[in-house]
């Protein structure tokens, strides 16, 4: 099989996937050979549903198939507690915990001004226009606690701060360079409740 070079790229490809190495991506290749043209067409068919159907939240920027994602949607949700993250797999690790009940903004990522990553390339903008627009009582700031997490959180911090609102952030018993979406759910809450203002 080696030498191949559709397989090749194949490989290439699935070994870009966080956590997946070069055996994982060839066993994937493999199982998907073995099985035949259904997986390979349930994979293509799902892969393309993803691309058609799955893109960002208006308000919130979390990932959503209709105009506004599943929290936003939710009228029972406190839209005075704003909690800010990095991605939407931040804003999954919250809910699958059910931790929180006011509405999130997902920034899309973190400042990095090495990888040309500024504020301009990030949410920021949006998050301006949500707190102008009034009505939020308490930002939560819940960047990863990494050297490019913290950047973001105090210019998210210095920007909600001149803006008069109130700022928190989790508190740290977070692992520094730890990453949210990994930590399990006590963790998370012990940050959650223990916040602090910035
Ligand atoms: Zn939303």
């Amino acid at each position: 099989m080696k030498g191949l070079p559709s397989v090749e790229r194949a490989v290439a490809v699935f070994s870009r996937f966080p956590g997946i190495g070069q055996k994982s991506a060839q066993r994937m290749i493999y199982h998907l050979l073995r099985h035949g043209s259904v997986e390979v067409e349930q994979l293509i068919s799902s892969l393309q549903m993803l691309q058609d159907r799955v893109h960002t939240c208006r308000n919130c920027y979390n990932l959503a198939e209709g105009d506004l994602c599943w929290v936003c949607e939710d009228s029972r949700r406190d839209p005075t507690l704003l909690c800010v993250i990095e991605e939407s797999s931040d804003l999954m690790a919250f809910e699958k915990a059910g931790l929180f009940n006011g509405l999130y903004h997902v920034l899309g990522g973190r400042l990095n001004p090495l990888d040309g990553i500024g504020p301009e390339q990030l949410q920021m903008n949006t998050l301006q226009s949500r707190l102008s627009a009034g009505g939020i009582k308490e930002l939560i700031i819940a960047t990863n606690p990494t050297v490019e997490g913290e950047a973001t959180a105090h210019f998210v911090a210095q920007l909600a701060q001149s803006m008069g609102c109130k700022v928190t952030r989790l508190a740290y018993g977070l692992p520094m360079g730890g990453e949210l979406e990994y930590l399990d759910e006590s963790t998370l809450y012990q940050a959650l409740a223990g916040r602090r203002e910035f």
